[in-house]
């Protein structure tokens, strides 16, 4: 017998479907938010690379990075070199993992 789901519709309504759903501007498909979001902004249909929400530097320090990801409410940035190219992602757990590493080599509180 299949699973039942029966919050799932609610749970629609309340997130409202402009959030949930985002059409690629190059093939017209459909993308599941977080589809797209674990795909990192690339339309898993045509490749398209969507509009990165949020990006840092990679010479940026890394506290200014979390404060970014905070603002603009996301897990993750894309990190662009001095040339403004994309260099690759940093993710939240990466920098919280880098900054205790951080702490921990200057000694911490005294
Ligand atoms: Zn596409």
């Amino acid at each position: 017998m299949p699973m039942k789901f029966p919050t799932f519709r609610s749970r629609r309504e309340a997130a409202g479907p402009e959030n949930m759903w985002t059409r690629c501007p190059s093939c017209e498909e459909q993308l599941f938010n977080k589809q797209l979001e674990k795909a990192m902004h690339v339309c898993p249909s045509c490749g398209h690379h969507f509009r990165l929400p949020a990006t840092v530097r990679l010479d940026e320090d890394l506290r200014a990075a979390v404060s970014t990801m905070f603002m603009h409410d996301v897990r993750w940035l894309a990190c662009v070199d001095e040339q403004g190219l994309f260099a690759g992602f940093v993710t939240q757990r990466g920098i919280t993992r880098l900054l205790g590493q951080t702490y921990r080599g200057a000694g911490g509180p005294h």
